[in-house]
């Protein structure tokens, strides 16, 4: 049988260093509404959902770990149950396609929506912005033979959440089943570093998404934890010392592995 050893809780704040877009429904029949609007949460505002980030921490690392990919849903899939025995993508991120009769096939990363840090809009910003939270950003596609805008979807109008936007409390909990997870947990990290140097949501290649994860706290709660009520995040019981950033945190892993005990 597996058992929980503990919870691992982490915080931050993902800080938006150029425009970006995580798109959201169509506003379709709405008067006035944008063709290629951002998610937002039920108050108009833009926010991360834990499956965008999740996803894209997954396919980073699948990338990293030179996973061959399902031709049809572009993610990693474990054929079996002992590829996923050596599998760190699938233990990390949750395993599809397959069940087990004789091993739980367990996910390790819980990652919840991160909602707009109001303030981070300044009012200097909004005199700027199309929208009260929002920019519209125009696109012009170039054909390139005529060298001229293309006739046909030429102009392209996205929505984007602007450069400078916070989201706070972001918060990823690493559920530690056995003692090894504490090795699955720094890939975490270590993806979240790829992450700086790629993009959150669409047109990265744009020149979109580019993110940094800020004042990051880790937590652990171990399982007694739970049997008396000290599962409280107070500063005091926070275990990576003043390591907040994830190349800091990476470099000095070790050191935070240590006091998951
Ligand atoms: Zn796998």
């Amino acid at each position: 049988m597996v058992q929980l050893l503990g919870k691992v809780i982490i915080k931050s704040t993902i800080e938006v260093k150029t425009g970006m877009r995580i798109g959201g429904p169509t506003e379709g029949l709405k008067i006035g509404g944008i063709d290629t609007p951002v998610i937002k949460d039920a108050y108009g505002k833009p926010y991360i959902p834990g499956s965008s980030l999740k996803g894209k921490l997954r396919s980073l690392t699948e990338r990293k770990e030179g996973k061959s990919l399902d031709p049809k849903s572009g993610i990693h899939i474990c054929q079996s149950v002992d590829e996923y025995k050596q599998c760190e993508v699938c233990k990390i991120y949750g395993v599809m396609g397959i069940t087990s009769n004789s091993i739980p096939l367990l996910t390790r990363l819980i990652i919840r929506d991160t909602y707009l840090d109001e303030g981070s809009i300044t009012e200097e910003m909004k005199e700027n912005l199309e929208f009260p939270w929002t920019e519209i950003k125009t696109e012009i596609n170039i054909d390139r033979r005529t060298g001229t805008v293309s006739r046909v979807g030429g102009l392209r109008n996205p929505e984007r959440v602007p450069a400078g936007a916070r989201f706070k409390d972001c918060e990823m909990i690493f559920n530690l089943y056995e003692q090894e997870d504490k090795d699955l947990l720094k890939k975490v990290f270590e993806s979240m570093l790829w992450l700086e140097d790629d993009y959150l949501g669409g047109m990265g290649s744009r020149g979109y998404g580019k993110v940094e994860f800020k004042d990051i706290e880790i937590y652990y709660n171990k399982a007694s934890d739970y049997e008396t009520g000290q599962t409280e995040l107070k500063p005091e019981r926070k275990i990576n010392g003043n390591w907040t950033t994830p190349a800091q945190i990476v470099e000095h892993f070790e050191e935070i592995k240590a006091k998951l005990q």
